[in-house]
């Protein structure tokens, strides 16, 4: 069912087109879900506000590495990986990357790559797919059904789909339409963002004085033996805490007084591309999900970008949400699996929330956070907690709660070297297609899942490996594993089949009839 359905006038004498899914915005998340959606099959349509992907400042400034495993997963990891600077950038304090090299993952580091490139690269593959995008269109309101959701257009136009995805950032128009409560916490600091060039060679690098945090950094930069290596001249970026929070407008006046009064000098600041303000407001939304209506990102969960998890997070709700989405769409699974992605990313978002609070916390300038700072890197220079925080921060330690058991439940399959009868595979390879997959790793021949075999692959292959997880450590070889397409683990086997019928249909809907 690739093709549009289209109709005209079944609302009045606005032209109105049918899809199985709208998804407002193609920022990061919205791209990505239409990616996974695509896969899946299912006619999707993005509506971008934008006139095209050309995105104002840099923003995001790269990839955790399980955001990078995610993409891996798909096979379009490399895309990403050959324009940017691989990297250790899992921190937790500002200026003291945890090193995650000896993490049993292909991608052990983070990636140094800008929101708009990474947008590019994500609309190019989206294109691939075949995805239209609408772009200079706004959503701007829509009212749902019991069989679909019209979706109102900035242009006069209306589209009716069966789902509606909100992935519309933080001040997401689909959230507040669908009445969805965003509690949480108002900011109590701001900063100031801008990319400017300066006549003069300013002071790169961190800065701390009463105010708070501050950095200046070159937009354009390589890594070299770990270190940030910046060209002579080019555009600076400024990150300029402020002293009270800021609600106006920011103007070149505020960033040139801003500069002043910390570095005592503005370096001759001129021909601004981005003059902004982002704070440490920290909301999440109620529920994900309002019957045909679904958040994801920023429409679901802001806070202040420390850290670097906004992007990551986002990315992976859609890839927690596309599959799920389509199964509902396709009809193989009941609506109620949709129910599992709030469940499964509420807490994950909850949990950035969390650790950004708390980093926002550690960097006020006051004596008392200055010595529980110390005290946090010290603690943080210690192997065992090194690993868990490094963990969170990259994404590598979610676990969905799937029940007790074996410890791969829930957690991201390791991309193992496997051995089948013909060839030798990677685990992640067999998720390029976003297709669950059955590893038989005892017995060949051993499971029979003919009334699945519609939707789950089942592959026969030996691991004679270690298994282990970040974090973690080594765990029991399995003889089986369900892997769902989000890479996650959906069922264990360990000489038994006990209890696999039921994740498949759980997971992946009714047996076939024979
Ligand atoms: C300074 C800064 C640094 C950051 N650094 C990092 C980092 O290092 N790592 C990280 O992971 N995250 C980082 N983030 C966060 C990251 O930028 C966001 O989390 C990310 O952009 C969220 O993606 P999204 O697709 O959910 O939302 P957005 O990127 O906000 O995309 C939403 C899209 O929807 C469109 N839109 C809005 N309303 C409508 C409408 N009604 N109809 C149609 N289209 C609409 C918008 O034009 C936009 O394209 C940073 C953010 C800031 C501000």
């Amino acid at each position: 069912m690739r093709a549009l359905l289209s109709t005209h006038g079944s609302s009045g004498d606005v032209a109105m087109t049918e899809h199985a899914v709208v998804i407002a915005g193609a920022g990061p998340t919205g791209l990505m879900l239409a990616g996974e959606l695509a896969l899946a099959g299912v006619v999707v349509t993005i509506v971008e506000r934008r006139a095209g992907q050309d995105l104002a400042g840099a923003r995001a400034g790269g990839l955790h590495s399980r955001t990078i495993e995610v993409l891996d997963q798909r096979g379009i990891a490399d895309r990403f990986l050959s324009e940017g600077q691989v990297a250790q950038v899992a921190a937790y304090l500002p200026g003291m990357p945890l090193d995650i090299s000896d993490f049993p993952t292909r991608h052990n580091y983070g990636l140094g790559l800008w929101q708009n490139h990474i947008e590019r690269i994500l609309a190019g593959w989206v294109h691939e797919l075949g995805v239209p995008i609408r772009y200079g269109s706004e959503v701007t309101g829509f009212a749902q059904d019991d069989t679909g959701v019209d979706v109102e257009l900035s242009d006069g136009q209306s589209l009716r789909a069966q789902y509606l995805v909100g992935c519309d950032g933080g001040r997401s128009l689909v959230r507040k339409a669908a009445g969805i409560e965003f509690p949480g916490w108002d900011p109590t600091t701001s900063a100031l963002l801008a990319e400017v060039e300066m006549t003069e060679e300013p002071e790169l690098g961190i800065r701390r004085t009463p105010s708070g945090m501050h950095a200046l950094g070159k937009v354009e930069y390589e890594i070299k033996d770990g270190e940030v290596v910046y060209k002579p001249g080019g555009t600076v970026g400024v990150m300029l805490t402020e002293s009270h929070v800021g609600t106006s407008e920011p103007t070149l006046r505020d960033l040139s007084e801003g500069l002043i009064a910390v570095y005592g000098t503005d370096y001759g600041i001129h021909s601004p591309t981005l003059i902004t303000r982002f704070t440490d407001m920290t909301r999440q939304a109620a529920a994900y999900r309002d019957r045909r209506v679904l958040l994801a990102g920023d429409a679901a969960h802001v806070h202040s970008p420390v850290g670097g998890q906004g992007l990551n997070t986002g990315v992976q709700d859609a890839v927690n949400l596309g599959w799920k989405l389509a199964q509902v769409v396709h009809r193989t699974a009941p609506e109620s699996l949709l129910d599992t992605y709030h469940a499964e990313r509420h807490p994950v978002a909850a949990r950035v929330l969390r650790n950004t609070m708390a980093q926002v916390a550690l960097m006020r300038a006051d004596d008392r956070i200055e010595a529980l700072r110390d005290t946090v890197s010290e603690l943080l220079s210690m192997d065992e907690p090194r690993k868990r925080f490094a963990a969170m921060m990259s994404g590598l330690d979610i676990h969905y709660d799937l029940g007790g058991g074996h410890p791969l439940l829930g957690r991201r399959v390791p991309d193992l070297d496997l051995v089948t009868a013909n060839v030798r595979l990677r685990v992640f390879t067999l998720l390029h297609t976003a297709r669950p997959v059955l590893l038989n790793l005892g017995e060949p021949g051993g499971f029979d899942i003919a009334p699945w075999a519609d939707r789950v692959q089942l592959i026969d292959a030996e691991y004679a490996g270690p298994w282990e997880l970040p974090a973690i450590g080594t765990v029991t070889a399995p003889t089986g594993v369900l892997v769902r397409p989000d890479g996650h683990v959906a069922w264990v086997g360990d000489q038994t089949q006990v209890g696999l019928v039921d994740a498949l249909t759980a997971w992946f809907g009714l047996p076939t009839a024979a």
